[in-house]
Formats: structure tokens, C-alpha cells, sequence
């Protein structure tokens, strides 16, 4: 694995397959910016991979080789669309016929469904026959980043499978190697602002505005919350990235709510002013998960966020 603190899941999902104890339809789940989705990808080329004796895929064999090339026939895939927002029924009717399919590579067939909670409910209920009458030697692997949103029914016929973020030192170490001009204290800001997921870190560093930008929606609503001014125009100017601004809105408000959350002691620099309600932060980092899924619709993203900035500076002690 590219991805160290994935070793140690990918070793224990191989040996659940030699010894059949891995579920025929595992679910991987878990925050993004863990690696899920290359977690998945390394299992089903284990479970593809020609050379069963092998604790790897070999990379060499001919399934290995047609994986690598994205035209293995006996895998199926299903994913959203493009220009649309959910996976739909046929996308899944076509991967359930599939896996009914003779396999023409080795005696294995999988089906990929990513992300599982796209689907909507129809494309949900045709999987679930696939699901409970799986044929031989089929697997289905699902990827989620919000497993809550996929309907129980599937949720309890799948193995589930939590990819956690890996410790601090791993994570920094594995930031350091793939970036070693960059500063300790670039990395860490970025590992902080992903949540402790190394691969949104990574993004964030690669991304020139990336960290910049979040570090500026933090600066304004500490100022905000202070009762300090801040340009009229803000909100203006982050609606022109709404998707973008409303993540980073949920990611810091989200952390504010962790701390206030804990035993109250003095105010930390770059902390909110206290007494803060956790629950006033829950509604607050609410309606900045809505904005978010908002941000794709004809709503104007400057009124709502707006509005969600006026309601922000409304919400905390005025200061003596
Ligand atoms: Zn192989």
C-alpha cells in the first residue's frame, strides 16, 4: 500500500479472504481524505490477482494487468454519472446482470459501488436481491464517506469495514515524504484543517489557495464572533466558491464545537468567545452541512451565507 496506515486493514481483509471469513459485500467507510477509496481498490485487485498465494496483488498477472489498465471485464463498476447527482437504477440493474455474467478472467467477479450513499432508492432496492443472493465467487465492494445515508437495509447486509485517520507522527512522517521542501508548520496546519486526514492534507498543500483561503474564513468568523468588523462584501466574495466556503465554514465550526465541548478552561488563542452553547454550534455547523449541499442549486449563495454570517455573529456573549 502507498498509504502506510492502510498495512495494516489491507493484511487483515487479505487474510479474511484466503481463510473466506471476508463478507461478500464489505462496506469501507470512513471520513475523506483517509484513502478509502485506494483501500478498496487494493482489495479487489487481491481479490482478482491470479496469484492466490500471494499476501499482494502480484501487479503482474493478467488480471493485475488489466486492472492497471481499467479494463478488467470482471470487474463493475457503478458511480455517479456525469452531470448528475445520484447513481440510478440502471447503472446498478447493468453491475447486478454483470455479476451474473461467466467470469473470463480467473473464477472471481466483483462489483464497485462508490459512492454507496449516491444511490438513490430504487437503485438501492435493485442491489438488495444481488445483495442477499449473492452468487459464487461474486463480492461486492461498496466505498461510503457517509454510511447514515445508505438505507438500513443495505447497511445490514454489508461487512462493515471503518478506515480510522491514522496517529499524528504517521500521518506528519507520510506528509514530510511527499512534500520535503515544505515547512513542519505548513503540514501540520494543513493536517489540522483536514481533520487529521492525510490525503485531504495533502490536496490542501498542493493546492495553492487551498489552505489560504480556509485560513481566512477562520480569521473572519473569529472576528465576527468577537463582535470585531469585517469587510461588508465577505460574503459576496466567498460565494463565488460556495461549495468550497461552506466546507470550510462546517470544518472549523465542527472544531469549535469539539472544544466547547470540553471542560471549560482559559480561552486559547484563535478560540471562540466563552460561554459558548455546544448545541448553538450543532445548529450553526447544521445549517453549514445544508449550505453545502446547497451550493450546486440556483439559491444565491451570497444571500444564504449572509444570512448564516448575521445569525453567526448574533450567536455569541457580547464581550465587557
Ligand atoms: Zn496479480
Amino acid at each position: 500500500m502507498r498509504l502506510p496506515w492502510l498495512n495494516a486493514q489491507a493484511e487483515a481483509l487479505g487474510s479474511a479472504l484466503d481463510s473466506e471469513r471476508l463478507g461478500h459485500a464489505p462496506l469501507i467507510h470512513g471520513p475523506s481524505g483517509l484513502g478509502k477509496i485506494e483501500l478498496a481498490r487494493w482489495l479487489v485487485a487481491r481479490i482478482l490477482c491470479l496469484d492466490q498465494e500471494g499476501r499482494a496483488p502480484c501487479g503482474a498477472c493478467r488480471s493485475c494487468t488489466l486492472l492497471e489498465a481499467a479494463t478488467h471485464p470482471d470487474l463493475f463498476t457503478a458511480g455517479i454519472p456525469e452531470e448528475k447527482q445520484q447513481i440510478p437504477v440502471d447503472v446498478v440493474r447493468d453491475l447486478c446482470r454483470g455479476l451474473q455474467l461467466t467470469p473470463s478472467v480467473g473464477r472471481r467477479r466483483v462489483g464497485w459501488i462508490e459512492p454507496a450513499e449516491a444511490m438513490n432508492r430504487n437503485a438501492a432496492n435493485a442491489l438488495l436481491k444481488t445483495l442477499e443472493e449473492p452468487a459464487p465467487g461474486t463480492w461486492l465492494v461498496l466505498v461510503s464517506h457517509h454510511p447514515e445515508r445508505l438505507p438500513a437495509t443495505i447497511r445490514s447486509r454489508c461487512q462493515k469495514i471503518s478506515v480510522h485517520p491514522p496517529s499524528a507522527e504517521v500521518a506528519m512522517a507520510w506528509l514530510s515524504a511527499q512534500l520535503p521542501d515544505s515547512a513542519q508548520e505548513q503540514l501540520a496546519l494543513a493536517l489540522a484543517a483536514a481533520g487529521g486526514a492525510p490525503v485531504r492534507a495533502l490536496e490542501l498543500l498542493r493546492d495553492d489557495d487551498g489552505l489560504a483561503f480556509g485560513l481566512e474564513i477562520r480569521q473572519a468568523l473569529l472576528e465576527l464572533a468577537h463582535a470585531r468588523p469585517v469587510a461588508a462584501a465577505i460574503a459576496e466574495e466567498w460565494a463565488a466558491h460556495p461549495a468550497r466556503s461552506w466546507g470550510w465554514i462546517a470544518h472549523w465550526v465542527h472544531q469549535w464545537m469539539g472544544q466547547a465541548m470540553k471542560a471549560p478552561g482559559p480561552a486559547a488563542p484563535g478560540s471562540l468567545p466563552m460561554p459558548v452553547k455546544p448545541e448553538v454550534l450543532a445548529r450553526m455547523w447544521q445549517q453549514a452541512l445544508e449550505g453545502r449541499q446547497l451550493a450546486e442549486s440556483p439559491i444565491r449563495a451570497d444571500l444564504l451565507l449572509g444570512k448564516w454570517l448575521l445569525e453567526w455573529s448574533a450567536s455569541f456573549p457580547a464581550e465587557r
